[in-house]
């Protein structure tokens, strides 16, 4: 009979847990089966201890006040910066997803973010006119930089000011439309896109925008706007890359001369590389530690990091010679200064702001990381997704077009669907910026992974472009690509350290819903509030923890049928927020169990972080993606490379999850965390090739799916460049299909026999096998599809007996 008892309240319990009721339904469901029992002393001891964990003041007393005093001993003091890192920012969807029940509906109420009339204009014209202006053998080739015109023309039309409101002279423009801009710029010239990127994005002008002083901003932000001053911000120093905050450039607080007065300033000693525009910039924002040993502005010798914005033209500051890159052009280079006297007031919001330079940092990183990288990697893939498969069309091996070649068709396929997830998830990250989010998890997941797949992406391309994606020159569109991939996994967070470091270390203290309020109960509160609060959030945790195992559990049995979807999706993707749910519940569960295992060594045990890391990501991706479908009216013909993608990112998750699992240094929880997650097995498979079939369909055809997919990149409408001929190729060859098949069906019925030097349509021709208007039409494809096949070379000594040695033009090649 008490197995009847225990089992009736083991169920209720359950229902508890799933239903995520509060503590005093758990204790009415326990205790009718506890009543039901009749047995005295059970129900005594019940009654005890429901009372001694319903009324707080008893269950501080009796439990989570010795769980506070434990965990106040064990948990690591922060140093500040760290602590400043941990608190900038927003937490949006990545709160849903960390709780294991994410708001489907409002997720999907989120109005697709849009464009303005007057960003959409920008967009049509100068953005349209300054891609048009780059010719990217040149830039990177023959002029290594910009050519002046192109230069002028970005700072003329605002290029430099997209993020300063208008009132101060720029553009105003929204997240949206500076990532529209870059992604653009990026489908044409990495050069234009990151000289453009980098103002816009963390340094002078954002700092400024935040922190600056009124007569700051009324200085710079309009000179910025216009390009008359050209910015750069430098806080990496050679000892200094990953951890920034540890920089040794310092400056001291002393009296000096400046303007023939003594005023109070500082002399500041630095010596930093690596930065963007440092070259060229006339506005350096220099980050360096500020001391005040005789405590002439504070009663702290070191003051803590500082921003401070620098003429270049100062006396002592050295500026302006280059690094290159890997053959990457965009001007970045070393700075440095020795004892530099400068006044108080060019520190970023004047003398009250000193030391506060790490906050102000983190502070601004997320909106400019939640663009540059993620936009410039998209704008990357649909350049590739564009012309490769193209250029898969055009080019024949076999008798065939290698896209239709099922080895170059997977790849091709690969490309597609990236592209699709990769630009759904560009705008659901800078439309978070645009609700008002600084999005600090997000956009390192946006970093992280846009970057990656980009990667991914040049890699396959190259491969199926073979030989012609190798050989450099001004027909190669793809091969400085793929030289500067490496440039974006390291900048703004080196991939490794934002992988296992920031996603889920970051993650797992912001966007847990009890985590950050036990640590702050913990370390910033005192006696009876501390006890209050900390009381609060750990109870409320366990009944977390436990709802999301039970919910793991019961979504693993029943392959995920229960899992909460939103009402209003399309039917034909229900599934998938079904699996996306059960691996919400299995992610929330795991990182707990993960934190109670290895506390704060989990910090170190980066392979485990990195994974519950890639968990996490690959729910972000799957949310922008199928949030994209909704938005887009749920086109059918886009279909393949959601299926493809959601597939592929489930199974990814899932193999994280695995893995976590397989080195989970707890062996006897790790089976007991495998059967309540996979208790009936890994049940979610890779994509299916014939959905891969159908993503490199969508490339291979003109078409409104290819279009929408690619939309938003720079299309050459010409034929005067590489990138032009292969469009106008691809189209003819498209074209001329159903001519080709008449010369195949004609030369295998022995009708036309091929002769050597004579082309085959003019033979088909003479052969009254072809109308004069087909040969026409054959002709001009053929002639298109040499000149997209065709590759550089260059002379023996590559031209160096014809350069011409200048100072700015050390080495010249150009192509036969
Ligand atoms: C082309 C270019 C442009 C740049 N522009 C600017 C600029 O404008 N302004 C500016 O201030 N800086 C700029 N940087 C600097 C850039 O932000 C740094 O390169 C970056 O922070 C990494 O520092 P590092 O190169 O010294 O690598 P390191 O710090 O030496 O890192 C090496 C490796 O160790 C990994 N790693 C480090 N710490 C950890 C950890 N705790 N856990 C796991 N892995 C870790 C990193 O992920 C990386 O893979 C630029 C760099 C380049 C190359």
């Amino acid at each position: 009979m008490i197995a009847y008892y225990l089992l009736a309240a083991l169920l209720l319990v359950l229902v508890c847990a799933y239903f995520r009721l509060p503590l005093l339904y758990w204790t009415f469901a326990l205790a009718i089966p506890v009543a039901f029992s009749g047995n005295a002393i059970l129900i005594a001891i019940f009654a005890v201890v429901a009372l001694l964990f319903n009324v707080p003041v008893l269950r501080r007393a009796v439990f989570t006040d010795h769980v506070l005093a434990i965990y106040r001993r064990i948990l690591p003091d922060m140093s500040s910066t760290e602590k400043e890192a941990i608190d900038a920012g927003t937490v949006w969807w990545d709160a849903d997803l960390f709780s294991g029940k994410p708001d489907w509906d409002k997720l999907l109420a989120v109005p697709e973010p849009r464009l303005s009339a007057e960003e959409q204009a920008f967009l049509d014209g100068p953005v349209e006119e300054l891609c048009a202006m780059c010719n990217d053998w040149e830039i990177t080739h023959e002029q290594q930089d910009l050519p002046p015109h192109v230069w002028q023309f970005i700072k003329d039309q605002g290029f430099l000011g997209m993020i300063i409101p208008k009132h101060h002279g720029g553009l105003g423009f929204s997240a949206l439309a500076h990532s529209a801009v870059v992604m653009k710029l990026s489908t044409r010239s990495g050069t234009a896109a990151i000289s453009v990127m980098v103002p816009n994005s963390l340094g002078p002008a954002e700092l400024l925008l935040h922190y600056g002083t009124e007569e700051q901003k009324s200085h710079y932000l309009p000179r910025l706007a216009k390009g008359q001053e050209v910015p750069c911000f430098a806080l990496t120093s050679p000892e200094a890359g990953s951890d920034a905050a540890s920089i040794p450039d310092y400056g001291v607080v002393c009296k000096g001369m400046w303007h023939g007065k003594e005023v109070l300033g500082m002399r500041v000693t630095w010596d930093k590389r690596y930065i963007t525009l440092g070259p060229v910039a006339t506005l350096l924002g220099l980050a360096f530690r500020l001391y005040d040993p005789e405590k002439l502005i504070s009663n702290k010798e070191d003051l803590g990091i500082t921003c401070a914005l620098v003429p270049t033209n100062t006396p002592g500051v050295n500026i302006g010679r280059r690094h290159l890159p890997l053959n990457a052009v965009f001007q970045n280079g070393p700075n440095s200064g020795k004892d530099v006297f400068m006044p108080l007031d060019w520190i970023i919001g004047g003398p009250d702001y000193a030391g506060k330079g790490w906050m102000m940092l983190m502070g601004c990183l997320a909106a400019g990381r939640a663009i540059s990288l993620p936009t410039s990697s998209t704008g990357g893939v649909k350049a590739l997704t564009r012309f490769v498969g193209a250029y898969a069309r055009v080019r024949s091996q076999f008798k065939t077009p290698i896209g239709k070649l099922e080895g170059v068709e997977e790849a091709l396929g690969r490309i597609a669907a990236n592209c699709y997830v990769m630009d759904a998830t560009r705008v659901m990250t800078a439309g978070s910026v645009d609700l008002g989010e600084k999005p600090a998890v997000l956009s390192a997941i946006a970093k992280y992974h846009m970057t990656e797949r980009a990667r991914a992406s040049v890699n396959d391309a190259m491969d199926i472009l073979g030989g012609k994606g190798i050989c450099l020159g001004p027909n190669n569109w793809v091969g400085r690509g793929y030289q500067m991939t490496p440039i974006a996994i390291t900048v703004e967070g080196a991939n490794i350290l934002t992988r296992t470091l920031i996603i889920f270390g970051q993650g797992a203290i912001r966007c847990h819903p009890y985590v950050l309020r036990e640590m702050r109960a913990a370390k910033e509160l005192q006696g009876a509030q501390a006890s209050r609060e900390f009381d609060d959030a750990f109870t409320s945790h366990i009944g977390h923890v436990i709802s999301n195992g039970v919910r793991t559990f019961v979504h693993g049995i029943t392959s995920s049928r229960l899992a909460h979807v939103p009402r209003n999706a399309a039917p034909e993707t229900l599934h998938y927020y079904r699996f996306t749910s059960r691996l919400s519940a299995a992610f929330a569960f795991l990182a707990d169990m993960s934190m109670m295992a290895m506390g704060g060594a989990l910090k170190r045990k980066e392979k485990i972080s990195g994974r519950l890391g890639d968990v996490l990501s690959m729910l972000y991706l799957i949310s922008a993606t199928l949030k994209r479908y909704e938005d887009q009216g749920r086109i059918k013909e886009d279909l393949p490379l959601i299926r493809w993608a959601v597939r592929d990112m489930t199974y990814h998750a899932q193999h994280a999850i695995d893995q976590i699992l397989s080195n989970f240094p707890i062996k006897w929880m790790a089976t007991l965390l495998r059967w309540t997650i996979f208790p009936l097995g890994m049940s979610f498979r890779p994509p299916l090739d014939a959905r891969n079939h159908d993503c490199a369909k969508i490339v291979l055809e003109p078409g409104a799916a290819r279009d929408r997919l690619t939309a938003g990149m720079y299309v050459p409408k010409g034929e005067a460049d590489a990138t032009g001929i292969l469009e106008a190729a691809f189209l003819a060859t498209v074209a001329c299909e159903p001519i080709d098949e008449k010369l195949r069906k004609a030369v295998k019925k022995g009708k036309l026999l091929p002769r050597p030097g004579v082309d085959l349509g003019s033979l088909a021709r003479e052969n009254n096998l072809i109308t004069a208007e087909e040969l026409a039409q054959w002709q001009r494809k053929e002639a298109l599809r040499k000149g997209v096949i065709k590759v550089d070379d260059f002379p023996q000594d590559f031209g160096r007996a014809e350069v011409v040695l200048r100072q700015d033009k050390p080495f010249s090649v150009k192509a036969a």
